[in-house]
């Protein structure tokens, strides 16, 4: 995994505005800036993990706060009987383009399937 952090540190550290929806010790919800969707949210785990790849014993205590994080906002914002799409891409071929690890939230429309 690169050292390097990405953008997604400076929205954690607040350095970079973000509109925050959700947020405790582990985890960070935020609008994407480029909504598919009526609701798109980025969950971010507080640490950095790299790709879905490097999700391992040691960190995904994280990952599963992402989840519980995911239900708690899906819950408050009336979405959960409704449904949502979650997505996390990992690399090239699923497209990824930001270095730490999120799962995009989506709803507020039905989804289509299969996805492009
Ligand atoms: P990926 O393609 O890596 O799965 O998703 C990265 C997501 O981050 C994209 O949906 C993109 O719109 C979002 N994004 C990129 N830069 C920013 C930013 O500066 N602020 C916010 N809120 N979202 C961003």
């Amino acid at each position: 995994m690169s050292k390097e952090g990405t953008l997604f540190d400076q929205i954690i550290d607040k350095t970079l505005p973000a509109d925050i929806v959700y947020e405790d010790d582990y985890v960070l919800g935020f609008k994407d800036i480029n909504p598919q969707a009526p609701v798109h949210i980025l969950f971010i785990p507080k640490i950095r993990i790299a790709t879905h790849n490097d999700i391992d014993a040691e960190n995904m205590d994280y990952v599963s706060k992402m989840h519980l994080a995911i239900n708690q906002y899906a819950k408050e914002i009336g979405e959960d009987e409704n449904g949502y799409r979650l997505v996390m891409n990992c690399n090239k071929n699923g497209q990824q383009t930001v270095f730490h690890i999120h799962i995009h939230f989506l709803a507020g429309r039905a989804m289509s399937w299969p996805p492009g």
